[in-house]
């Protein structure tokens, strides 16, 4: 099989054969395909899509490349929840103690900023000490002991994903559904879990900027998750203004702390409560959404979430002293405020670009080798929808290098339009549930 062939086939909108797909896939995780054609390939994939067939092929393959985990051990359900990726996206590392502490299994296999979004794995590893690199039996062992484990794709799981992952995220390969369906699912089916609540992002902070696209995403991932018999719903959210006001690593792990807290920004409460509801409906802890919410909202008025989040940060190597005392995360040298050239309203902000800036303070990857500094990013002041006079506040940059800055300074400013509305429309956070009608006898 040459794979320059196959490379023009898909370029020229033909269709690829499963042992053609089985062969790029696994090829490509040995080594054995340069990175150079398994980025034209890619690029072929996002401007010719895929067939149902062929995303079954490759979501498949890029499953097996790696271990298939099972838990017969654990009695109750194993959940988790995965994001298509957005900015001050944080919710995962709210939800995995909340749920644990609910009695669920949280096995969550994670990936790292991709483009211009934040990734939960640079976001843990900004608390000291803390280990996204276990092993399956260290997983294993973590999550049976406190409830979840927050982990990267190993060479023993999805590692076809890990490589194509990092590959994506610098040959502008990421917004296709076909890549980011096959993505998601072949880490989140690889992980043993029995229900999974998908966040699909829309807006200008999303990968999927229109609805019509991320409901396309959506039931692509739905579909692929229930023909393998998961239980699987996906969420349609707003990514038209980043999530909460912390983008950036640290200063998000500390946003995390704060709703563990009972605090933080409503939106990202808001959205943590309607996640973790349907994560304890689908694991079949609770019989309504209602329930589910009101459980999620207790664990954490009680304080049992936040010492869930103690236990996994200490089970895997990490200083749970961050939770009594955020200040112990990394903290960027300087700061600076970004003030609004005239004043009025926020009535659109483009996110891409602040989460853009983020990775240019070096807060993400803009080459697969570079390094992220934890501590650096954005505290967003003004959101959709509010008041903002002239020269004041609209966002606090936290940096450490002022070349650094002034490439993301524009970025951020442009980012937002200030008119003269009163009323901002911004869409509802939570859209449309799909894939629930299709749940039907899996949750009796
Ligand atoms: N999250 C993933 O894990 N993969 C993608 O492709 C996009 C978001």
């Amino acid at each position: 099989m040459h794979v320059t062939d196959l490379i023009r086939r898909k370029r020229d909108g033909g269709e690829l054969k499963r042992n053609e797909i089985e062969f790029l896939i696994q090829s490509y995780t040995r080594d054995d395909i340069p990175d150079y054609q398994m980025s034209a390939m890619l690029m072929a994939v996002l401007l010719r899509g895929m067939t149902r067939q062929e995303l079954a092929a490759l979501t498949e393959t890029m499953l097996n490349s790696g271990q298939v985990l099972d838990f017969p051990e654990l009695k109750a359900a194993k959940v988790d929840k995965h994001s298509t990726g957005g900015v001050g996206d944080k919710t995962s590392l709210v939800l995995a103690p909340v749920v644990a502490a609910g009695g669920l299994y949280v096995p969550m296999i994670s990936g790292r900023g991709l483009g211009h979004t934040g990734g939960t794995l640079d976001k843990l590893e900004s608390i000291p000490g803390f280990n996204v690199n276990l092993s399956v039996a260290d997983f294993r062992r973590v999550l049976g002991e406190c409830g979840a484990s927050m982990i990267g794709q190993t060479a023993e799981i999805a590692p076809a994903d890990k490589r194509i992952y990092a590959l994506r995220d610098v040959t502008g390969t990421v917004e296709s559904p076909y890549l980011i369906c096959a993505s998601i699912m072949s880490k989140k089916l690889a992980e043993g879990i029995d229900a999974l609540v998908l966040d699909v992002k829309t807006g200008s902070g999303a990968f999927m900027k229109s609805e019509e696209d991320a409901i396309f995403l959506a039931e692509l991932m739905v579909e692929t998750g229930q023909r393998l018999g998961k239980r699987v719903v996906a969420l349609i959210t707003s990514m038209d203004q980043p999530l909460g006001r912390a983008v950036g690593n640290a200063l998000e792990v500390a946003e995390c702390i704060d709703v563990l807290d009972g605090k933080g920004p409503a939106d990202l409460r808001e959205l943590c409560l309607v996640l973790a509801a349907w994560m304890f409906l689908i694991g079949r802890r609770v019989a309504t959404l209602e329930e589910g919410k009101r459980l999620a909202e207790s664990l954490i008025a009680s304080g049992k979430a936040s010492e869930k989040f103690r236990e996994m940060i200490g089970l895997q190597g990490g200083n749970a002293a961050v939770l009594d005392n955020p200040g112990l995360l990394p903290q960027a040298k300087y700061q600076v405020d970004i003030v609004s050239p005239s004043g009025g309203v926020v009535t659109a902000m483009m996110v891409e670009q602040i989460g853009t800036a983020g990775v240019l303070l070096g807060g993400g990857r803009e080459k697969k080798e570079d390094a992220v500094d934890p501590a650096v990013g954005i505290i967003v002041h003004k959101k959709l929808g509010d008041t903002v006079a002239a020269g004041e506040a609209l966002c606090t940059v936290h940096y450490n290098s002022a070349e650094r800055l002034e490439r993301a300074r524009p970025l951020i400013l442009q980012s937002y339009t200030i008119g003269t509305k009163t009323s901002a429309q911004a869409r509802p956070l939570v859209g449309r549930v799909i894939g629930s009608e299709t749940l039907g006898a899996a949750m009796s």
